[in-house]
């Protein structure tokens, strides 16, 4: 199986957007851009909602169905890794090998010396085409990479040929990442990890490197616009180079794990893969939950006040809701609103503070962070949520699209904004 060239991890949290997800990817093949859509859920988001990677493939298929839709799709068994892999196996058509934990953990020195030995024809001053500057390799850069990272690529190894052996290795897509890390890794960094990748046998088709700068849940990047495209920029080339000198698949792309909505990225990663006509893979799952919750506050009534209790619920229990992702939010306390300034508010109002329209004088990314990790709350109201999410379905819907459509899919291709 192989990847079209651009392609876009979608997500839903709790099922019920897979249509209105897929109408903006179609709405986008229209305008002439062919994105290939990946439904993708992590073991951590499916243990809070309950729900299996079987849903997840039926969500997709029927969508898929309902709209006699006849382009590729995936299926991502997000972040996982040798423990929770064989659960998404059956399921699953994309692996996204997770083995940031690894990063890190001790190789034993014979190894280390085997990949500083065998890398030794790229050290010294090491020429990437197409990147102005060398980079220097020295002995010593070779030792520190190869500690790093060896055992993690090793690990990699081993859960692609624990998928292998149970799928057959033509019938899935596989995508390695490392992005949940603080330390970013430098492209040079990147070039010796697709070797060690390439000496794994992996046929990596997507690579998730951490990149610079903070990308937090569902809100806009924080960090050096400039430096970052600079970073992802030598990344494209680093891949050209790594894919042509370890014989990876030509396809191989960079996939960012965009935690949702990194709008003042996206012009940066369009325009460097327009200049070297290379595709991409972006991950941005979490803002369909909260088109949900900005559809029902537009209903009004009961689904309004379902939105405010999940806002009002967060605010108790912030403590525990955001513990899982702290180092991928930055909640300011003074900034989120009282639960009775928020009982006060009209649909408009609050949808308005949790759309993300940057600029909007009402949006408040503080109180989007905290109800963005408040799904949780949402599945304990189990039917209660979803029914209204049915009874709302063409509102939500609406919602869950635009969004999808107006304010990722246009920033990302350059559709005709
Ligand atoms: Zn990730």
């Amino acid at each position: 199986m192989k990847i079209g060239k651009y392609s876009l991890g979608i997500g839903d949290r709790f099922g019920h957007q897979g249509e209105a997800q897929l109408r903006a990817i179609i709405k986008a093949a229209a305008a002439g851009v062919d994105i290939v859509p990946v439904w993708n859920k992590s073991n951590r988001e499916h243990s809070y909602i309950h729900s299996k990677p079987t849903d997840t493939r039926i969500e997709a298929d029927a969508a898929v169905k309902a709209l006699s839709y006849s382009g590729d799709y995936y299926v991502d068994a997000d972040h996982i890794n040798l423990s929770n892999v064989s659960g998404f196996i059956a399921a699953s058509d994309f692996f996204t090998l997770d083995v940031a934990s690894k990063i890190g953990t001790a190789s034993d020195d014979e190894q280390i010396a085997a990949f500083v030995a065998s890398s030794r024809k790229y050290s010294g001053i090491l020429n990437i085409p197409g990147i102005p500057h060398p980079f220097e390799v020295s002995e010593l850069l070779l030792v520190s990479i190869a500690g790093k990272f060896l055992a993690a690529i090793a690990e990699a190894g081993h859960i692609y040929n624990f998928i292998k052996g149970q799928k057959g290795a033509d019938n899935f897509v596989t995508e390695v990442s490392m992005d949940e890390v603080e330390t970013p890794q430098t492209p040079v960094e990147l070039f010796f990890i697709l070797k060690m990748i390439a000496e794994q046998g992996i046929p990596v088709q997507t690579i998730a490197p951490k990149f610079t700068g903070r990308f937090n849940k569902g809100v806009d990047y924080v960090g050096d616009v400039a430096q970052f495209s600079r970073e992802f920029e030598e990344d494209v080339l680093v891949i050209d180079y790594a894919v042509k000198e370890f014989g990876l698949p030509e396809i191989l792309k960079l996939s960012v794990h965009s935690g949702s909505d990194k709008f003042s990225i996206y012009p940066a990663i369009a325009s460097i893969i327009n200049k070297y006509d290379k595709g991409i893979h972006v991950k941005t799952a979490g803002t369909t939950w909260l088109e949900e919750v900005i559809g029902l506050a537009l209903a009004g009534g009961e689904a309004l006040a379902l939105a405010k209790q999940i806002y009002k619920s967060a605010l108790d229990r912030q403590e525990e809701l955001c513990a899982p992702y702290a180092d991928v939010i930055d909640i300011k306390q003074d900034e989120l609103p009282s639960a009775t300034e928020v009982d006060q508010w009209s649909s408009e109002k609050f949808a308005n503070t949790l759309r993300h329209i940057p600029g909007h004088a009402d949006y408040n990314p503080n109180f989007r962070q905290l109800i963005h990790v408040g799904y949780k709350i949402a599945a304990e109201q189990g039917v209660k949520y979803t029914d209204l999410l049915t009874e709302h379905h063409l509102l939500v819907g609406s919602c869950v699209e635009e969004n999808l459509y107006e304010r990722h899919l246009k920033r990302l291709f350059g559709l005709n904004l």
